[in-house]
């Protein structure tokens, strides 16, 4: 029996200088297949054999179809089109594919006008500048350190593609596509600074022809991170902590029209836009209107902004989306209620709960509901000699409060056009983001976490195939 095996295997070797014998691979793989079977092997064992030895057989394919791209590329230059001046035919490059290590060969060229060296084949294939990964082992990198620490990833990977990649190999190569997933967000900031630019995000928005609203949702969450690399111990002996934590600021957009329930019940948008970065609030101003346009904000027939009474979001708001409508959150709002009627009647008391309630009552059902909470916050403040210090700060910190975003609390409008109080949908944005980037023992560096934002949010917005173009799904 191995003999045969072996003798199988050297014929399927033997053409593997052109394109592989598919018979003698069938020959061999049913060679396999029959000793497994005869040793009363569990399908797992079945399918790994298998699974390698299709890998064999698609090797070659590969590199005869990578080879056929390479030898018909034009010399000329990807990013402007003149044409290249020939430095160097057929350089060999490996790469590193999902079915193993290929060698292709390629021509090399300078560009006049871009002053670069490249190879145009690469650019064709999807192939990136010192990296021996191809598309495909850049994407299964790509996801695999989105979704599991990166001591976990390698095992993982191997599970499931029977790839073996090192956690550094997966860690730079995802990286890698962070940075082409920077620097497409960057291209789309720079096109809202342009009438031309707004028009082509905005072509970009799929929006039905019936009016509709767009919803942004803003807030902000904080991740850890390691600011000083290397210097971790001298920080320790000084008592230092090396790690902080860092706000990322964040955005979610969708339609009203987007909102839907699921079989049981449960609220869900269908579809919605993602924006987060660690670059600060004016990063995110930018990146938000970017994605805004690209969501439907310049033909939507009104436009809602929902948020926490952070003073950051509102100066954004007004300054971004003056003519939207401002709303704080609804559950916000009401925890100020609860914070006031606690300092007043003391915590847990039936009388805190009944003032409380009725206040909410007002805030959600009056027309100036906020007002009047305003209104009874004056009259308590003025007319009870026996405050408290201590309550009397509270009040004044609340009346403040209130009077600041009272224009903000239209709860009753809110209801009546069946938009959302609270900003629930961002809540569970941020908690999908913290899943990944709060893990604990997670510990990346500023530009790091940038990219992987990047990347995250690029795959959240649907816009992976920017990054792989096989992706892209079919018409
Ligand atoms: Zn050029």
């Amino acid at each position: 029996m191995s003999d045969m095996v072996d003798n199988i295997a050297d014929n399927v070797k033997a053409s593997e200088a052109g394109l592989p014998n598919a018979d003698a691979w069938m020959d061999l793989l049913r060679a396999k297949v029959e000793t497994a079977a005869m040793n009363g092997s569990d399908m797992g064992a079945l399918e790994k054999l298998i699974e390698e030895s299709v890998k064999e057989l698609a090797r070659p394919i590969l590199r005869y179809g990578a080879q056929l791209v390479a030898d018909q590329q034009e010399m000329r230059c990807p990013d402007c089109d003149s044409e290249l001046l020939m430095e160097e035919h057929e350089r060999e490059r490996k790469v590193n594919t999902v079915f193993g290590e290929i060698e292709i060969k390629r021509s090399y060229g300078r560009c006049k006008s871009c002053k670069k060296r490249l190879y145009p084949a690469d650019h064709t294939l999807g192939l990136q500048v010192r990296s021996p990964a191809s598309p495909r082992v850049q994407e299964i990198s790509s996801l695999a350190v989105l979704r599991t620490p990166a001591g976990r990833a390698p095992e993982d990977v191997r599970r499931m593609t029977g790839l073996d990649i090192g956690a550094s190999t997966l860690h730079r190569e995802a990286r890698r596509q962070g940075d082409r997933a920077l620097r497409l967000r960057e291209a789309d900031v720079a096109l809202s600074n342009t009438l031309k630019g707004l028009k082509e995000l905005s072509k970009r928005a799929q929006v039905p022809n019936s009016p509709y609203t767009l919803v942004i949702e803003i807030d902000a969450w904080n991740i850890r991170e390691r600011d000083c690399w290397g210097e971790t111990e001298e920080l320790r002996k000084k008592g230092e902590d090396p790690s902080r934590w860092h706000w990322v600021y964040s955005g979610t957009i969708f339609r009203l029209d987007q909102r839907g329930e699921t079989a049981s019940g449960r609220a869900v948008i269908t579809e919605r836009g993602y924006v987060a970065t660690r670059q600060g609030v004016e990063a995110l101003e930018k990146q938000l209107y970017a994605e805004a346009l690209q969501r439907g904000l310049l033909k939507a027939k009104s436009v809602l902004v929902l948020a926490d009474g952070a003073i950051w979001i509102w100066n954004l708001a007004e300054s971004r989306f003056k003519e939207a409508t401002h709303r704080v959150d609804l559950w916000h709002a009401t925890e100020h209620i609860w914070t006031i009627a606690n300092d007043l009647h003391g915590r847990g008391t039936s009388e805190a709960r009944q003032w409380a309630l009725t206040r909410i009552s007002w805030l959600k059902h009056r027309k100036d509901g906020a007002l009047d909470v305003i209104n009874s916050l004056h009259e308590i403040r003025d007319s009870l000699d026996n405050l408290t210090n201590k309550q009397c700060e509270t009040l004044d910190r609340e009346i403040g409060y209130f009077d600041r975003h009272k224009d903000r609390m239209d709860y009753k409008n809110g209801k009546a056009l069946d938009q959302p109080l609270g900003s629930g949908a961002m809540e569970s944005t941020c908690s999908q983001y913290q899943c990944r980037f709060k893990r604990t023992g997670q510990f990346w560096s500023l530009d790091g976490d940038e990219a992987f934002l990047a990347l995250q949010t690029l795959h959240w917005n649907e816009r992976w195939h920017w990054l792989f173009p096989h992706d892209r799904k079919k018409e």
